[in-house]
């Protein structure tokens, strides 16, 4: 096995995320509960085996993510600069607001909750329910003034339709926005991410791809009730899980390899909630390292999800 998590540099930013990364949403009994106890020992197993990255928001379980992660970060005791943390500003339990006074005054709630100084990472959370033209005339330039005061130390979007990225990016003077956060769009069953990538590298955007396991469809367990997957992509994902089971191969651990091994995204947020999840996960990855993908196996479930390869779902609000 290989001995370190690979670290991939993030853009432009000079920071190096492990590929694998911490997604902290279950944290906040996102896909059911979690003690603390189990949250705590997640992220401290987490950071033992390589993993740097971690990543919250306010909205996750209204504060709560923000606040158990905030919890085990300190107890891990070791500097701050040895971890990388991003968290998200704009949508909350009781909706949207991207304006300037909330976004400025979020971080100061989330550095409270999380019991930081700064964060690496404050992201514009799901900008696709906002005005598109109020995040590059209002909320951004509102993350540079935090980035000046050293509250934050890069800028962020995050959102589901990849055209969002293009709109915004387009629009900001160059260096402006340093990473993106895609999610559900660089897995086995949708990689439409991919067609944006040379886009994102000609700008030196960092590029962070999250729910590698499609948010629960691609498990053996399956989805949670609010998963927005049409029927159609559930049963079919739900087949290619128990075909894996049936062969002795776990899911999972093929759909982490698949996102992993496309090195121009620096770093696959998963989500974790338990020890067992992260050493599945980080072995995942360092296996990948030493014997590449298992094409047959992928090849495979790739051929059950023919019919609904790259499908999705709707998300956010129409932009005039
Ligand atoms: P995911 O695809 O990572 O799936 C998470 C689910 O899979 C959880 O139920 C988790 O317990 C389970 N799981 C994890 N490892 C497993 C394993 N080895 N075997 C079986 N099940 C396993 O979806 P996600 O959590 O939504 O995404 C990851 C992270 O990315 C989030 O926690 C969040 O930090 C970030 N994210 C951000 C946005 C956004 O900004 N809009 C959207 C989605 C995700």
């Amino acid at each position: 096995m290989a001995k370190t998590l690979e670290l991939r540099p993030l853009g432009n930013t000079g920071l190096k995320l492990s590929s694998v990364g911490f997604g902290a949403s279950p944290l906040g009994n996102v896909f059911g509960p979690v003690s603390d106890h189990d949250a705590v020992a997640s992220v401290r197993h987490a950071f033992l085996l390589g993993i740097n990255f971690f990543d919250t928001s306010p909205y996750y379980g209204g504060t709560l993510s923000e606040k158990v992660l905030g919890k085990a970060l300190k107890a891990l005791g070791v500097p701050r600069n040895e971890y990388i943390v991003a968290t998200k500003c704009g949508r909350y339990a009781d909706g949207f607001d991207f304006s300037a006074e909330r976004v400025t005054r979020s971080i100061d709630e989330s550095l409270e909750r999380l019991q930081l100084d700064y964060v690496d990472i404050l992201q514009c959370h799901d900008i696709e329910f906002g005005s598109l033209d109020q995040i590059v005339n209002e909320t951004i330039p509102a993350l540079q003034k935090l980035k000046e005061s050293g509250k934050i130390r890069f800028i962020g979007i995050t959102g589901l339709p990849l055209g969002v990225f293009t709109y915004v990016l387009d629009r900001v003077p160059p260096g402006t926005v340093d990473v993106i956060l895609s999610y559900c769009h660089y897995g086995i069953n949708d990689s439409t991410l991919e067609d944006l990538l040379p886009y994102l590298k000609s700008k030196g955007v960092g590029v962070i791809s999250a729910s590698p396991l499609a948010m629960g469809l691609l498990t053996e367990s399956g989805p949670p009730e609010w998963h927005p997957a049409s029927p159609e992509l559930k049963a079919a994902c739900q087949a290619a899980a128990a075909f894996c089971k049936e062969k002795g191969k776990n899911i999972s651990k093929l759909a982490m390899q698949y996102s992993l091994s496309n090195k121009d995204i620096s770093s696959i947020l998963v989500g974790m909630n338990s020890v067992k999840q992260v050493e599945e996960n980080v072995a995942a990855a360092k296996e990948l390292e030493i014997f590449g993908k298992d094409e047959k196996s992928l090849s495979e479930i790739e051929e059950i999800l023919k019919l609904v390869k790259n499908q999705t779902w709707p998300s956010g609000i129409q932009q005039s």
